[in-house]
């Protein structure tokens, strides 16, 4: 499919500015990989070209933004539609970032609209929900002052590896008024695009990763008492973890909507070669958090337990991965006055969810913001071979933004 970009002038009707699907085909061709910590560069990866047409796009509509570099290269990209300071503050934030191509069965950057749905890299997660929510932005831009909210609309990057953006955002908000912009000061509310098949997340599990060292010393291996394997001293730290994690799911209290924590070994290396004792071996780990979980708390507990359960010598190097969970104490009240909107204009209603995966909503959270995560699009279609969004959905997810922007009912900002 041939895609026009950024062709646009004066003279562009507005209803083919508001259309989600014009947009997503847009920002679907716009390849933004994210390296995944990888050492890749290239024309597909990291957000730069899209942080571009973002603001291109945000420049066209006349509104106030900002961008906020985050890392090199890498911005986030706000936008604000202020009507009235005494009405409550919606920031929509969709990432701009997706998942890698490998081993994708369609042409990733090349937008196919077949059978009710479009394909495409981040079709569904989560260009979809962006374009949607781009498309809500202008349109209630172009309306003028009649929302019944202050819209800030937040393309963040790096979400899918590190969340910076979300973070760096956040962190924003924290410093005093004064260092805070008109247009990303902090809202009183925050909607997060994800692929959630329209209902509403309102709890999901944090997420801590780091690494575990151990320190061998190398000889030759024909004399291997000479030395210390760490890949021996590994295999007790290997052996009591898989002890604990078995420990966790068994009888850690589960959570109504997320389950139960866990903990997982994701990766293993050691030693440099057959004919030398190895001096270092290393594991990454992955460990789900609850609600309610602090995460310096459960990595002094696993460091004791292995303090206990071995003699060997380790190290934790320092998380490169602290999300915090997503708790459903604080957000009800936006879940349920966004529940209403969406009932309202869909057949099969929808509910309250907790999600297994992580979002940039629990940053915001912690930043002292109720935050829910919602948008249109299934999650088993996320990070897929064929990643595709159901065309309706997208529609629909888009008139909700907007309807709910637009006459947010029972949203109360004292809570
Ligand atoms: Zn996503």
């Amino acid at each position: 499919m041939k895609v026009e970009r950024d062709n646009r002038d004066a003279s562009m009707t507005s209803s083919t500015v508001h259309d989600p699907l014009g947009l997503l085909q847009e920002l679907i061709a716009i390849p933004s990989v994210n390296p995944m910590g990888n050492d890749l560069s290239g024309p597909q990866f990291f957000e730069q070209e899209l942080t571009k047409w973002l603001v291109g796009f945000f420049r066209e509509l006349g509104t106030p933004y900002e961008i906020q570099p985050v890392a090199d290269g890498r911005s986030n990209v706000i936008a604000r539609l202020e009507i009235d300071s005494a009405l409550p503050s919606i920031m929509l934030e969709a990432h701009q970032d997706t998942v890698p191509v490998d081993g994708m069965t369609i042409e990733p950057f090349a937008p196919l609209m077949e059978n009710g749905r479009i394909y495409g890299r981040g079709a569904c997660d989560v260009k979809g929900g962006m374009a949607a929510m781009l498309s809500t932005f202008a349109r209630l831009v172009r309306e003028g002052t009649t929302a019944g909210a202050n819209v800030i609309m937040s393309c963040t990057c790096d979400e899918e590896y590190t969340a910076k953006g979300a973070r760096h955002l956040a962190q924003q908000w924290s410093c005093d008024q004064e260092s805070q912009t008109p247009v990303s000061s902090r809202p009183d509310f925050c909607i997060v695009a994800e692929p959630t098949d329209l209902n509403v997340i309102v709890a999901h599990r944090g997420v801590v990763r780091w690494k575990i060292q151990t320190h061998g010393r190398a000889c030759h291996s024909s004399r291997p008492q000479d030395g210390h394997s760490a890949i021996y001293d590994m295999a007790h730290i290997v052996s009591a973890l898989e002890k604990y994690a078995e420990a966790l799911q068994e009888n850690s209290e589960p959570h109504p909507l997320c389950g139960s924590s866990s903990l997982s070994i994701g990766k293993i290396t050691g030693g440099t070669s057959v004919n030398i004792v190895p001096h270092l071996c290393e594991i990454e780990i992955d460990r789900r958090s609850l609600p309610g979980e602090c995460s310096a708390k459960l990595l002094e507990d696993i460091e004791q337990f292995l303090r206990s359960e071995t003699t060997v010598n380790f190290t934790f190097t320092p998380p490169w991965i602290d999300s915090p969970s997503l708790a459903d104490d604080f957000n009800q009240n936006l879940a349920e006055s966004l529940l209403n909107t969406i009932n309202g204009i869909v057949d099969t209603p929808r509910v309250k969810q907790g999600a297994w995966y992580g979002t940039d909503a629990s940053t915001f959270a912690a930043g002292g913001v109720p935050s829910v995560v919602f948008g249109p699009g299934s999650i088993a279609q996320a990070h897929t071979a064929d990643e595709w969004i159901e065309i309706e959905q997208l529609r629909q997810a888009c008139e909700i933004y907007y309807q709910f922007c637009k006459n947010p009912t029972g949203l109360s900002i004292t809570l």
